[in-house]
């Protein structure tokens, strides 16, 4: 082979893209080290196995976007191992191509049939091996984009643009899951309902601008003030926000609301027209239901919540509001 004489026609792979492995199955060393060489110099990472099962090993590890593997191999084959392939999970598509010396229509298809998105016959073509690989890397690449579209356009369904927390879509979707694992398990669940205290005068007196600052402050002093991956926020209205604290008791969660009320009311915020403090209002609801009692439901946590932030407001704001002692004994 002159691969002297082949190396200036070899084609990079695809500009801009991501540089790309390849993962080349081949239980002949030499046919292995052939291919490899070829693909080194056309800009791709390769990584050698050979047979079948090690290339699943591989793929387990870590995501590899194209597999070129050889038709006979031990143990698992050529075919197996697209069929394999097709039937897992993995970070993202992974695209095959099969090697083989027999090109009948027959083989052809019982290729394409287990799976494999392309074959190259040998003895191999360079040029045309390279065409093919570019190929599956368009297609490699185009899914890749398209997952990171659809992830992106599913974050944006649950999340307030504004101020990065969940929104009240995702709440009303997710809290009665919550509520029914916490019913199941026996556990408390508790919520933590706050309204920023005359946030419209904020709104007139400096801005709409002003205001959504505000609101992301008080997003990041929330999400700053709870436990990462347990406790989640959610925007429920203009200036509302909800904090669900899995786990969580009425006491637990009354010094949860009363450390972030407080945290909030010390805090300095910077604003486009200049520094200015905020306080909210924060009412507090647990639900503490276990089988054969009845589960409490979204609606009826939110209500009880809402009516204490009520309490709050009218005791002068800035304050925390949860069960009346007499019910529980909790003095709050
Ligand atoms: P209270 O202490 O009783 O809660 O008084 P308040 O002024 O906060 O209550 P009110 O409900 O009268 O005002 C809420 C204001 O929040 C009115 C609305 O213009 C404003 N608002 C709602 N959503 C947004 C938003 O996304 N950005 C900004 N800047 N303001 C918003
Ligand atoms: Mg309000
Ligand atoms: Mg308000
Ligand atoms: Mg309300």
């Amino acid at each position: 082979m002159d691969t002297a004489g082949t190396a200036a026609h070899v084609p990079v792979a695809e500009a801009g893209a991501a540089p790309c492995e390849v993962l080349l199955a081949d239980d002949d060393d030499v046919a292995s080290l052939v291919v490899r060489r070829l693909l080194q110099r056309a800009g791709y990472t390769v990584t050698v196995v050979r047979d079948g099962r090690q290339a699943l090993d591989a793929l387990t590890e870590r995501h590899i976007p194209i597999v070129l593997t050889d038709w006979e191999m031990p143990e698992v084959d050529g075919p197996a191992l697209c069929r394999h392939i097709r039937g897992a999970t993995y970070a993202g598509y992974v695209y095959t191509v099969l090697l083989t010396a027999r090109s009948s229509r027959s083989h052809i298809l019982a290729g394409l049939e287990a799976g494999a998105d392309d074959y190259v016959t040998k003895p191999i073509d360079e040029a045309e091996l390279l065409a093919r690989l570019k190929t599956g890397q368009r297609i490699v690449d185009l899914e890749r984009k398209l997952r990171a579209a659809n992830d992106q356009a599913l974050r944006l369904a649950i999340m307030d643009a504004l101020t990065d927390v969940y929104n009240r879509r995702h709440f009303m979707a997710e809290m009665p899951r919550e509520l029914e694992r916490a019913h199941r398990f026996g556990t408390p669940t508790s919520i933590a309902l706050l309204d920023v205290d005359l946030f419209k005068r904020i709104n007139d007196e400096r801005g709409h601008q002003t205001g959504d600052d505000v609101l992301k402050v008080v997003a990041a002093t929330l999400k700053s003030g709870v436990r990462p991956n347990i406790d989640w926020i959610a925007r429920v209205g203009g200036e509302e926000f909800l904090i669900v604290l899995p786990g969580t008791d009425h006491k637990g969660a009354l010094i949860v609301a009363e450390r972030l009320r407080a945290a909030l009311a010390e805090r300095v915020i910077p604003t486009a027209s200049g520094p200015l403090s905020a306080t909210a209002s924060f009412g507090v609801a647990t639900a503490q239901t276990a089988w054969p009692a009845a589960a409490i439901s979204t609606e009826q946590i939110l209500a009880q919540a809402d009516m204490r932030m009520y309490v709050s407001k009218r005791a002068g704001r800035n304050r925390v509001t949860g069960e009346e002692p007499s019910e529980t004994g909790w003095s709050v």
